[in-house]
């Protein structure tokens, strides 16, 4: 399945429900153990899926929950392959079983669908990749670099670390896809190490970034990358990194990038742009709230990843690390009309105790070197005991959080004061 830049929403959508109909009912519920009494409990086995939010009715997983992984992975046997599987697989199983060339059919057919040749860690988690896998990966791994505005002439110094993590993987495969050079240099070589390449583009974490774009000494005589690729693993590139980078960038474009694990994918931006791009063919991506419920109009949630059509491990509905919003817009940078992710920091629970709070009026939090004082205005000063108690019972689990009730005079003066403050910054 390919996509191009304008593709309406609705094609879209109509496009990913196909997909991700046949992956349910031909791939993962007959072939995933795991994934099969789940889907079975959630109504979604044997039936069609009418609309891709029917996905919804599968409860949201935790990583946790699928332990090493083993019984996620598509695992075909001959009586599944021939009765419940593609309908490729099943004429292929057909053949095999009248003309007894099993073993042939399992070699061109099966395995390079369904064999597990490359392991990834996701923490305690192990996600396998068959060849076709490898293939998608490197089609995103190549979007990835168009993303980031890499030409065919470039020459990329990959300083990732890797092992068996997803990010290195797919900038290799992905630029092999793409035809462009590739140096995979260790994540501790020296600064002189990565400017004897003298590469237009390097890739890695934010830290190893900037310690080798710092080393003024090392770049004498050599232009400066052109493109700069930080990859946060877990958490977003954080403002102040990518800043940091910008500055050191000298003139370079900066342009973030983020896997977390149990994520077939990294998600980049484009040149120019700040928002993560999805790739609408291969995974759903969808922000809930903390009830689980879809994040409505612009709402910021958890991240939950549902991979589409991935062999090896199967993962659905799966909740990330990320807090998002979802942008389904028109991107303004780039024009490309795939879903957005614009991560956001999750607001601490202290601020929806205070504001959720009938009697509190006024609040303002200053961060001390190790506490957080909040101070607090009643609606009416005279249950100032028992609001006391109230809230310090509902910020138990807020450590280093300290709260004071404090008059309202006093709350008006602080808040014109910090209103001054931040007029004159
Ligand atoms: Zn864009």
């Amino acid at each position: 399945m390919d996509l191009t830049p304008g593709d309406s929403r609705a094609r879209l959508r109509q496009r990913q429900r196909r997909a991700l109909d046949r992956y349910l009912r031909s791939e993962v519920a007959p072939f995933a153990p795991f994934w099969r009494s789940r889907l079975i409990k959630a109504g979604l086995s044997g039936q069609r899926l009418q609309r891709v939010e029917d996905l919804r009715r599968l409860p949201i997983t935790e990583l946790a929950e699928l332990g090493d992984g083993r019984e996620a992975v598509l695992r075909p046997t001959d009586s599944t392959l021939l009765h419940e599987g593609p309908m490729r697989m099943r004429w292929g199983a057909a053949i095999a079983k009248v003309t007894g060339r099993g073993s042939a059919v399992n070699r061109t057919l099966v395995e390079p669908a369904y064999k597990p040749i490359q392991w990834h860690v996701h923490g305690a988690l192990l996600v396998g990749s068959t060849s076709e896998d490898i293939e998608t990966l490197a089609e995103l791994g190549r979007r990835w670099l168009e993303l980031a505005g890499v030409r065919s002439t470039d020459v990329i110094v990959s300083l990732l670390a890797n092992g068996p993590r997803l990010p290195f993987w797919q900038l290799v495969h992905g630029a092999r896809r793409a035809g462009i050079a590739v140096v995979p240099l260790d994540p501790a070589v020296t600064p002189a190490a990565v400017t004897a390449v003298a590469p237009n583009v390097v890739v890695g974490s934010p830290e190893v970034l900037a310690a080798v774009l710092d080393a003024d000494e090392a770049w004498t005589g050599i232009a400066r990358p052109t493109t700069i690729i930080p990859v946060g693993v877990g958490q977003p590139i954080s403002a102040d990194d990518h800043d940091r980078l910008v500055d050191l960038a000298q003139g370079g474009e900066v342009v973030d990038a983020l896997w977390v694990e149990g994520v077939r994918t990294v998600w980049s931006s484009c040149r120019g742009g700040s928002d993560l791009h999805t790739h609408a063919t291969a995974e759903l991506v969808e922000v809930v709230d903390d009830d689980g419920r879809p994040a409505r109009g612009g709402a910021s949630g958890s991240v939950v990843w549902t991979g589409i059509g991935w062999k090896g491990t199967a993962l659905l509905r799966l909740r990330t690390s990320v807090h998002a919003v979802l942008d389904e817009s028109k991107c303004r940078t780039c024009g490309r009309e795939t879903p957005r992710l614009i991560p956001v920091e999750p607001a601490p629970m202290w601020i929806a105790v205070l504001d959720d709070h009938p009697e509190v009026e006024d609040w303002i939090a200053e961060p001390g070197p190790s506490t957080l004082s909040l101070s607090v205005a009643l609606v009416d000063g005279r249950r100032r005991r028992r609001v006391l108690d109230e809230l310090e019972e509902l910020l138990a689990e807020c450590d280093g959080v300290e709260v004071a009730v404090v008059p309202k005079r006093r709350m008006a003066r602080m808040l014109s004061s910090t209103d001054r403050a931040s007029e004159g910054q």
